[in-house]
């Protein structure tokens, strides 16, 4: 449940979120007040729980109970995907989309919805989170960090991947996916897209991040939908969403 304190709604500080168990658990207990781990800010419990739901009752020291017919809260996770991409890649970028939106069909049961951030060379180019077109805040928000390139790394690449990477170093989240399209390159490179991929390979080695290759967009979508497969099942990922 999304603390509403000023910090949180304002975006001052990264959104804080409560366990709705955690909630009830202290409400039934007696408490009257809940502290927002990120602004350390009180907030009035009955309130907070009042406005998100429909309950029977609802009082310090009772049980809480949810109205009949209204579904437990916190069941469902979003998945946010931010994937950066050159110009070059358009049309990969539009296979993946596609293959996503059919995913979120069949993930729908399951409560699970993937958000996907398009990014080519630092400008968002579909639905941001965070509804602004600041990467490093989408990158700090994201719980999945895709790239993809060929011939050339956009300037911002670098940057994201290196916040994306210094995130997951911490507390192995966001996930990391790096793809690189393995065909001949393109004739009449210039010189400056030539260094900007051969750093970029070269700095993936030091890092000990080795990128999937993919000779056709067949086989990159099979390896995005492995990756979102293996992702939702995989418990400590999904318990680690909502929580950011
Ligand atoms: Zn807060």
């Amino acid at each position: 449940m999304p603390c509403p304190c000023e910090g949180c709604s304002t975006g001052k500080h990264k959104q804080y979120y409560f366990k709705f168990e955690y909630l009830k658990r202290r409400l039934e207990n007696g408490r009257s007040i809940v502290e927002c781990e990120e602004s350390l800010e009180e907030i009035d419990l009955l309130k907070l729980l009042e406005n998100n739901f429909v309950f029977e009752r609802i009082q310090k020291g009772q049980p809480l109970q949810l109205k009949e017919g209204i579904n437990e809260p916190n069941k469902g996770h979003t998945i946010k995907i931010f994937l950066a991409s050159s110009a070059e890649l358009a049309p990969e970028r539009e296979k993946i989309e596609i293959a996503i939106n059919r995913k979120n069909k069949e993930l729908h049961e399951r409560g699970i919805f993937l958000h996907l951030a398009l990014w080519e060379d630092g400008q968002c180019i579909g639905k941001s989170f965070r509804s602004q077109d600041n990467y490093n805040e989408e990158v700090a928000a994201c719980d999945v960090f895709a790239l993809l390139f060929f011939s050339r790394l956009g300037k911002f690449s670098k940057e994201e991947f290196d916040i994306a990477k210094g995130r997951f170093d911490g507390d192995e989240h966001p996930r990391i996916l790096i793809f690189q399209k393995d065909v001949d390159l393109p004739k009449g490179m210039s010189r400056r897209d030539a260094d900007s991929l051969f750093d970029f390979k070269d700095y993936l080695s030091e890092k000990a991040h080795f990128p999937f290759m993919f000779g056709n967009t067949d086989a990159l979508l099979r390896s995005v939908e492995a990756c979102v497969d293996g992702l939702v099942a995989d418990e400590g990922f999904l318990g680690k969403l909502g929580g950011r």
